[in-house]
């Protein structure tokens, strides 16, 4: 179980700023549990979106976004509905983002934070994917995480220690994250936003589980509610 929090309005229509239209992506697992992307809440955002100009295009929510392949299942019905929308909003957990931006040849944009139960870790195929950090970056960086996805956890950028896209550390195991992220990028026609993330690009603060959440002896599997 990961748990979310919507990201505020004013954000989400930031990055939503040159794009007129947008599908909408939820997720029936975890999202749905925290009130941040089950069906009501795709609902409200889409009436958000359209009161703001934009249009949606279709929407759908599917049971645990965390699953790439039953990622890209579920959205074959919905394909003429995502080809019509300049980007997709997932609402969802950091790991469901990142599944959706690597089966969907568009922009994804994040609508969430993943927030911190002090310990679980989000995972996808057995590595893991999510760091809970509560300040989800996903938006800048092609939705790889580059907490998960680089060695060091780097924010700014690649280290200049890859060698032909691998990582310094373990390089026949491991690519490099950054490499990945610009490679991303750069398919979508997106680099400019490695010049645009704003330099205070995250707060490490909130990588600490939020207070309501720990307040009893099983915090760590409680749900706020
Ligand atoms: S930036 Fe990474 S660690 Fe933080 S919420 Fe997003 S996916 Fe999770
Ligand atoms: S080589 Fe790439 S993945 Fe490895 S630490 Fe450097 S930037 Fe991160």
């Amino acid at each position: 179980m990961l748990i979310s929090e919507q990201k505020p309005m004013e954000e989400i229509l930031g990055y939503l700023n040159g794009d007129r239209s947008v599908f909408l992506l939820g997720c029936d697992g975890c999202a749905q549990a925290s009130h941040t992307g089950g069906p009501e809440e795709v609902r409200e955002m889409q009436g958000r979106l359209e009161a703001a100009g934009k249009t949606v295009t279709g929407s759908t929510v599917l049971d645990f976004l965390c699953e790439r392949a039953q990622v890209k299942l579920g959205l074959v019905p919905f394909a003429g509905q995502v080809a019509a929308a300049d980007s997709v909003l997932v609402m969802s957990c950091g790991v469901g983002i990142q599944a959706a931006a690597a089966s969907i040849d568009k922009p994804v944009h994040p609508a969430c934070n993943t927030l911190s139960l002090g310990g679980s870790r989000g995972e996808w195929q057995g590595s893991e994917r999510c760091m809970e950090c509560g300040d989800c970056v996903l938006e800048w960086t092609g939705g790889i995480c580059p907490l998960t996805a680089c060695t060091k956890s780097l924010l700014n950028g690649q280290c200049g220690g890859a060698k032909n896209g691998k990582c310094e550390f373990q390089p026949d195991l491991r690519d490099c994250g950054w490499h990945l992220i610009y490679e991303r990028l750069r398919k979508l026609n997106r680099l400019q936003l490695l010049r645009d993330a704003p330099i205070n690009i995250k707060q490490y603060s909130r990588m600490q589980p939020p207070k309501e959440i720990r307040n009893t002896p099983r915090w760590s599997l409680d749900v706020r509610a």
